[in-house]
């Protein structure tokens, strides 16, 4: 089985299969941060890398004799979500796709929702907007059109440099989660942080923000996930892949011959 991966569910789930007799789980990564995790599988079931499109991904299929897809790719990367059902389709094998469950805002908390980063900065840049000091999370990527946000303190948080020079009015912390609620509230509130920016990435590990935003009074604007294939499976545990692949696995029941 072939996992797209680059979460940590998608660790689990590899050293979960991994775990089990009948199943060789490869897992499959491609970089958006300098030194990620890898689950402890051995070397061979490890790789790094994109494939060269989805036809590359079919032949790659076709070549190793995979035999399905879980698709467990982070909900914010889209492309490689509909090259992996793309290339399933071509190798005709199944294919899954795991998903965390979104993030929904708490009762009395509504967000301000977008649908991409240029709609966050625009939110920002309104001027009914009531943002001074914004901490940023939701990645490295289009960080340049946050220098229109002329009266705003920017403070952007992730795991590694962006590639582009952060723009005049942006402060990066270098830090990599999971933060607990202790942690995040401690860094809004020395930050005195009025607005929180961030992505749905969904799960409870990067939820913590959201619940210190919300008792710090904070206002977030969340950017919402993209479209992605519809997938025929669609899983949302650690558990529900595991059960996925084992019926990948069982044996067909041999009917008695009728008399
Ligand atoms: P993307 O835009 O959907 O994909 C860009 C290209 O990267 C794909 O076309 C594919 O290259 C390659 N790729 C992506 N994931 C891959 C994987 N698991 N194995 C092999 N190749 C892969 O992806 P992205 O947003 O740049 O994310 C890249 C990786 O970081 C993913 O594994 C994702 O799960 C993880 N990640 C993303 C985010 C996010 O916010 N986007 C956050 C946390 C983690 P080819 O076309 O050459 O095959």
């Amino acid at each position: 089985m072939l996992i797209l991966g680059g979460t940590a569910e998608a660790r689990e789930i590899a050293e979960l299969l991994a775990s089990q007799p009948y199943l060789r789980p490869v897992y499959s990564l491609a970089g958006r941060t300098s030194s990620p995790r890898l689950p402890k599988l051995p070397p061979d079931q490890l790789r790094r890398g994109g494939f060269g499109g989805a036809q590359a991904l079919a032949s790659y299929l076709i070549n190793h004799r995979v035999a399905a897809v879980l698709d467990a790719t982070h909900p914010f990367a889209a492309q490689i979500s509909f090259h992996a059902a793309s290339a399933a389709a071509q190798a005709n094998i199944p294919i899954a796709r795991f998903a965390r469950p979104a993030w929904t805002p708490a009762p009395g908390h509504p967000w301000l929702c977008v649908a991409d980063v240029d709609g966050a900065i625009d939110a920002l840049c309104a001027s009914d907007a009531r943002a001074a000091r914004v901490l940023l999370t939701h990645g490295t990527k289009q960080i340049d059109g946050f220098a229109r946000c002329r009266g705003q303190r920017l403070w952007l948080r992730a795991v590694d440099r962006p590639v582009s020079a952060l723009p005049p009015n942006m402060q990066l912390i270098l830090d990599r989660g999971p933060f607990d609620l202790e942690a995040e509230t401690r860094l809004m509130r020395d930050l005195a942080i009025d607005t929180l920016v961030t992505k749905n990435s969904g799960g409870d590990r990067g939820a913590t923000k959201l619940r210190a935003a919300n008792a710090l009074g904070v206002q977030v604007i969340m950017v919402e996930r993209p479209s992605l294939p519809a997938p025929s499976i669609q899983i949302d545990s650690v558990q529900s892949a595991l059960a996925w692949a084992l019926s990948l696995t069982a044996k067909p029941t041999v009917q008695p011959p009728v008399a």
